[in-house]
């Protein structure tokens, strides 16, 4: 797909727009109204004029031999806007579901974070007017209007809880026994890294210890734990005791509201690891299946099966995990919206504290994006979320997050739902950017906010991957130094 803009910078936006409609066909954007020199069947052009002192907006679309046009006069600081950049991508969007027949539910919006931005108009305009301008400038449609209302209202009463000088931490354990076929992380699998964990765990702590520093010199409080990857319990329980103890010994924990540890992959769970989770002060564990379909499970290369998720499961509850969350994907290959409401349907009678409901992303370096392997529409995968929303608003689950990712299917979503007072706290403050998160491990991206609540926000990396994670790691706890550097610059502000 050619896209051809002029007179305008708006191609990160439009780039993102054209991608809701056509997810798989490469872009090549044009700037300077610059002519393809390959000429594409498909043609998006967007480009903006000054014509007797006025700002006129250009929108026009191809596909084969169809060309829709549409223009309209820029009208200035129309809800906030302050360049043409919403409007045009406006006039483009209607051009392309009238092209395609595809009404994406969150019309024009292509951000992460939905229910951030619906925030932010309610504080500018009040809910009725910031509703319409969801709904009417931004095209959203009423049922995810509600969908962002109500995950908003829940995801509020958890951000009440962050204190000015709070933090959470997070851990990251990038193994995994072996690799999903929709995966884009950076993980890598046993087989090829066994070698490698011990020395990862020994740096991991070192990096913990550092970060725990960093904090008792800056008075932060931590607030939450969090243990993600790959799979945390890739590591062996002793591993796995060894980095939580460190994170006992390094933080104080008093105001320690929840410590999550991922066991997503149920084949790495046993009794053992469970009892050391809780033994160390462990509040919440993730057994993810994905889907309780076998057929399922095989295509997308999880290596375990139905049974094992429910022994995994068991063996939580027998360790007296009172907080379990399960992750499912919909959309995934030879999952159909019966089957999907299956899975959904069984989940539910294992009666988790939470269920976070995904859809596939199909993410370029994934198996399933290279590979070309078939899996649901998105027309299939909104069917699924049209029945995994109602099912669970019902049985007493509740939206507190919400995110969407590039490229997932139909442009939909991903929604965190947990029962009343079973939110994880850290989910919701990640969403809203608006607390410190110390980061350790590699590929862990360390957050710093402006503990004024300005908004201001700056990023510390670590390394990609675990072999530089480890070789270089004397630069890994230099940047630990750098956090205490941003906030002194937010204090001296
Ligand atoms: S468990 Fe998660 S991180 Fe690991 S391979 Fe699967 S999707 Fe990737």
């Amino acid at each position: 797909m050619n896209l051809i803009l002029e007179n305008n910078s708006f191609h990160y936006e439009l780039e993102k727009l054209c991608r809701l409609f056509y997810p798989e066909e490469p872009i090549r954007v044009l700037e300077n109204g610059v002519q393809p020199e390959l000429p594409d069947p498909i043609t998006a052009y967007a480009g903006v004029q000054e014509k007797e002192g006025k700002v006129q907006l250009c929108a026009r679309f191809r596909d084969d031999a169809e060309e829709i046009h549409a223009e309209a006069e820029y009208i200035p600081e129309q809800y906030g806007d302050k360049s043409p950049e919403r409007q045009l991508a406006e006039l483009l969007y209607e051009l392309l579901v009238q092209q395609t027949g595809f009404s994406p539910r969150w019309g024009i919006l292509t951000g992460v974070r939905p229910v951030k931005l619906l925030h932010s108009l309610i504080a500018q305009y009040g809910q009725e007017q910031a509703v319409q301008v969801f709904q009417k400038a931004y095209h959203v449609s009423e049922a995810k209007t509600k969908l962002a209302l109500l995950t908003m209202e829940n995801e509020r009463q958890l951000l009440n809880r962050e204190k000015v000088n709070g933090f959470s931490l997070y851990i990251g354990i990038p193994f995994c026994p072996s690799r999903c076929a929709y995966c884009s992380f950076v993980s890598m699998t046993v087989e090829k890294t066994m070698q490698m964990i011990p020395e990862y765990v020994q740096c991991l702590c070192r990096e913990i210890e550092a970060a725990g520093k960093v904090a008792r010199e800056l008075k932060l409080s931590l607030q939450s734990v969090y243990m993600g990857g790959g799979t945390p319990t890739t590591l062996t329980a002793e591993q796995m005791d060894r980095v939580l103890g460190t994170v006992q010994a390094s933080f104080d924990l008093t105001d320690c509201m929840e410590f999550t540890v991922e066991a997503g992959r149920p084949d790495t769970v046993t009794p053992e690891k469970m009892a050391g989770l809780r033994r160390r002060g462990v509040s919440r564990v993730s057994i993810n299946p994905q889907t309780m379909q076998e057929k399922v499970l095989q295509a997308i290369g999880r290596r375990h099966t139905v049974r094992q998720v429910l022994e995994a499961f068991q063996m939580a509850r027998d360790a007296e995990f009172t907080d379990i969350n399960m992750d499912l994907i919909a959309g995934l290959p030879l999952d159909t919206p019966e089957t999907f409401a299956d899975t959904v349907d069984r989940v539910c009678k294992l009666a988790p504290e939470s269920i976070t409901v995904h859809t596939l992303a199909l993410k370029r370096s994934s198996r399933i994006f290279q590979e070309g392997q078939q899996r649901a529409s998105g027309a299939a995968a909104a069917q699924m979320l049209d029945y995994a929303g109602p099912k669970l608003i019902d049985g007493g689950w509740r939206p507190y997050y919400l995110y969407r990712q590039t490229r997932i299917l139909g442009g939909l979503e991903n929604v965190g739902f947990a029962k009343k007072g079973c939110e994880s706290f850290y989910n919701a403050a990640i969403m809203d950017e608006s607390q410190t998160i110390l980061a350790c491990g590699a590929g862990a991206g360390t957050k710093v906010c402006d503990p004024s609540g300005s908004g201001q926000l700056e990023r510390v990396y670590n390394f990609k991957y675990p072999y530089e994670y480890i070789s270089r790691h004397g630069e890994i706890l230099e940047r630990k130094e750098k956090v205490k550097q941003i906030y002194d610059q937010y204090t001296a502000q």
